[in-house]
């Protein structure tokens, strides 16, 4: 379909306030009879999905982002010219269905599989669990998931640390029991859910439901997939929106540097953001709306990559794991040797450690990981090449990694988050998922969602 040019850039340095008002005035008439002008906030994989879909439909669209660059949590490294590294997602979880399969089968994206069977596990003192070990552990695991299933079942919400504190009660810090259940703590919820066990609900904290299938990553990173998705499209880099006014026809979006007028705006931007209230909506948004943003989390996940001259762990495995003294210290490790012949080791830090250690430097954060290294493998083994270290809640443009649902939570607050205002504000974003938040599928389906919510007005 042909259509109009319909967005217009007004540039604020350049206008006076008089002619800019005159001029936005006259525009808004002259569009009256034509398609509705779409601004999507964000080029990440909601915003993109959703400027896509419409653009396809012929709507002109103009992305704005605030980073100069595209995919927002989809980010790859290409600091090491020979291994492409993802700093936000790496798998598609669950290959089965999963809309991210369809797009990285039209690309022909290469895809290789990492199982969470090719594991070892590691002991405090660095040695692997024996086979009585691991039956101790399953017993350790079943109690603690017995717990929260009880949890489930009380009226009253409280965290997973609550509902499994009987288990720790009276433990010494340093015995088996309180060191294992923590790390079931640890590499099992907060590093797949983001969030701390303090914070995390145990009726709600396990709604992420997933598709069926392995999992799945991109060894020349993730981003091949938000290349293609912003392929013809408009994106504004370096622009980050400042207000948003959306009680007006048309809506007017601020940035530092111009601003925008639309007939309809999709919102992605990350729950981190809507919490800091970085972006002023104006009128504010309604309670609901608000309640969603201040009761869910928004929790951190971590990635320290580090390249040494050789392997010097098992070749044979995808992810070790370690049994850490201290809370959430560096229990979970992805090899890129065996699914990429590479002598990388993938280090996660989830939750609140993952959180305290971004005001660390990266010479401390590696000598932190060196020493549960050296633990494991002993002194001798060498010291890493490089490392790229992440710090996604230091970052303004995501504070935080991914959504979780906290205790004061619920999962309708998705739907709240999800709400269309009048004909005029969409939302879209991973928290505004309900059922695959979280995710890098969640944040594309619901871009699809807010563009469909527009085809049909
Ligand atoms: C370390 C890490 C590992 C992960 N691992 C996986 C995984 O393996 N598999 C998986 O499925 N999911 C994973 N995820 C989650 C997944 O990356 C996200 O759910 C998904 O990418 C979010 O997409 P989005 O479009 O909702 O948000 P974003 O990608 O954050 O997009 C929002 C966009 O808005 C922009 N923005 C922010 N503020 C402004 C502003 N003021 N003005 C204009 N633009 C603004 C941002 O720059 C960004 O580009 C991971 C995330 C992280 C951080």
């Amino acid at each position: 379909m042909c259509r109009r040019h319909l967005l217009q850039f007004l540039s604020a340095v350049l206008l006076s306030y008089a002619s800019s008002r005159y001029r936005t005035t006259a525009t808004a008439n002259e569009m009256q009879s034509n398609t509705s002008r779409i601004v999507v906030i964000g080029a990440g994989l909601a915003g993109l999905a959703a400027a896509r879909e419409l653009h396809h439909q012929g709507y002109e669209v103009v992305v704005i982002e605030a980073r100069d660059r595209l995919g927002g949590r989809i980010w790859t490294s290409t600091q090491w010219p020979d291994m492409p590294l993802d700093l936000g997602a790496s798998w598609i979880h669950g290959v089965q269905d999963n809309p991210l399969t369809a797009l990285a089968d039209e690309i022909q994206a290469h895809r290789l599989t990492t199982r969470y069977e090719r594991a070892t596990t590691y002991n405090t003192d660095g040695q692997p669990l024996s086979h009585a070990q691991h039956d101790r552990l399953d017993r350790h695991r079943t109690r603690v998931f017995h717990a929260l299933m009880q949890a489930q079942e009380q009226d009253d919400d409280v965290s997973i640390r609550q509902a499994i504190a009987p288990l720790l009660h009276g433990l010494d810090r340093s015995s088996e029991p309180y060191r294992w259940i923590n790390f079931i703590l640890s590499s099992e919820i907060e590093q797949e859910y983001s969030g701390s066990t303090a914070e995390l609900s145990a009726h709600w904290y396990d709604q992420l439901q997933n598709f069926e299938g392995g999992d799945v990553l991109f060894p020349q990173g993730f981003s091949a997939i938000t290349e293609f998705l912003a392929r013809d499209l408009r994106i504004e880099f370096g622009q980050p929106v400042q207000a948003i006014e959306w009680g007006r026809s048309p809506l007017r979006v601020v940035t530092s540097r111009s601003e925008f007028i639309a007939d309809r705006v999709v919102v992605t931007l990350p729950l981190g953001v809507l919490k800091a209230q970085a972006v002023q909506f104006s009128p504010a948004l309604p309670p609901p709306k608000q309640e969603a943003i201040a009761k869910l989390g928004m929790g951190v996940l971590n990635k320290c990559y580090l390249r040494f001259p050789s392997v010097f762990w098992p070749e044979d495995v995808d992810w070790l794991e370690y049994i850490p003294a201290r809370h959430g210290e560096w229990t979970e490790w992805v090899s890129f040797k065996h699914v990429a012949d590479q002598p990388i080791l993938l280090g996660f830090n989830a939750a609140d450690r993952g959180k305290a250690i971004e005001a660390w430097s990266d010479a401390q954060i590696v000598a932190s990981a060196m020493e549960t290294l050296k633990t494991i493998f002993g002194d001798g083994i060498p010291q890493p090449i490089e490392a790229q270290i992440t710090r996604w809640a230091s970052d303004p443009f995501s504070l935080g990694s991914y959504s979780y649902n906290a205790v004061g939570s619920t999962p309708k607050m998705r739907q709240a988050l999800a709400a269309p205002l009048g004909q005029a504000l969409f939302f879209a974003g991973e928290a505004s998922h309900g059922k695959f938040f979280a995710t890098a599928h969640g944040a594309y389906l619901s871009g699809l969602r807010a563009a469909r919510q527009i085809l049909v007005i």
